[in-house]
């Protein structure tokens, strides 16, 4: 397993808090496993080398507890913008449940994205961090189809299993929903897909579904992903590369009706898909002297 040294660790969100109310971003792992073959990370412009073989921030968690002390706006920080934070090396090196530790410590809130089971580990600390500040947990889920996710997204747990992770955070009063992104074209944007997503997560008391219903394809990512097309599926690149050329988002052709259709089950189902709306509904505001007497 590689080590790396980090100078910084939590960096301000550069798009002024609008992507789910997230204040910081953190990656506490460069790299990550999981091996999904749409992986938006492996693009140049994160210049992740080697994205597949993950390494260890090794003084991570020092340089956390620093900048935590001398942040005074106790806002939400993201796990795992750019790697799985449960990736299968959580399990004995425990740095993100460490991090949570810090976060509850001094008084922060978090936002979590994650494909593993493992976050049920931490159920303890995110309720704990919930009394004093916001939580919001994304399970990224592409299809109900397990078979199709094995395909696609071959070192991460089922999509069913994933549905009861969901469950039982929302059984948990945790705030909690679905990232459905990426929508890929040709596999995953069917309506027998969206309709599924739709009533898995309702089953699930997701309070919200979140997706551009298409997907990126960058640098990288996109020679990545034609790749494992070529495997798994051999003649779709071609389909791929007769649509969107050198596109960098690639929408689905059904997008029109594919979202029309989405939003109307959600609303009927009272999920929330509206990124303001999903942001007002579970972050807190945190008075400044509140924060102060948390110091
Ligand atoms: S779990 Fe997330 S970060 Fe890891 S490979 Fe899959 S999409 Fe990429």
């Amino acid at each position: 397993m590689e080590t790396i040294k980090t100078r910084t660790i939590m960096t301000k969100s550069d798009q002024g808090n609008r992507w789910f109310g997230i204040d910081y971003h953190m990656n506490l792992y460069k790299g990550c496993p999981m091996g999904c073959i749409y992986c938006d990370s492996r693009c140049e412009a994160y210049h992740i080398d080697n994205f597949d073989q993950v390494k260890i921030k090794e003084n991570a968690l020092e340089i956390l507890e620093e900048e935590l002390k001398s942040k005074k706006y106790k806002g939400v920080v993201s796990f795992g913008t750019l790697s799985d934070p449960y990736n299968p090396l959580e399990e004995k090196l425990e740095l993100t449940r460490e991090a949570l530790e810090l976060i509850l410590k001094y008084g922060f809130g978090v936002s979590i994205d994650t494909k593993s089971d493992l976050i049920l580990r931490d159920l303890d600390l995110l309720e704990e961090i919930e009394k004093k500040n916001s939580v919001i947990v994304k399970i990224s889920i592409t299809t109900y189809d397990d078979e199709l996710a094995r395909k696609i997204e071959p070192r991460v747990i089922s999509s069913t299993r994933r549905f009861e992770v969901l469950k039982e955070l929302t059984d948990h009063g945790l705030y909690a929903g679905v990232l459905m992104t990426p929508v890929l074209p040709f596999l995953t944007d069917t309506e027998e897909n969206i309709l599924n997503m739709i009533s898995k997560s309702s089953w699930a008391n997701a309070r919200f579904i979140y997706t551009k219903m298409g997907m990126t394809l960058r640098t990288n990512q996109r020679e990545y992903y034609y790749n494992a097309l070529d495997i798994l599926y051999p003649g779709l690149k071609e389909d791929y590369i007769a649509v969107y050329g050198n596109r960098n988002i690639c929408n689905t052709l059904q997008y029109r009706h594919l979202m029309e259709l989405f939003l109307k089950r959600c609303s009927e189902a009272h999920i929330l898909t509206d990124m303001d709306m999903i942001i007002r509904a579970y972050k807190k505001e945190i008075p400044q002297n509140e924060q102060m007497s948390l110091f």
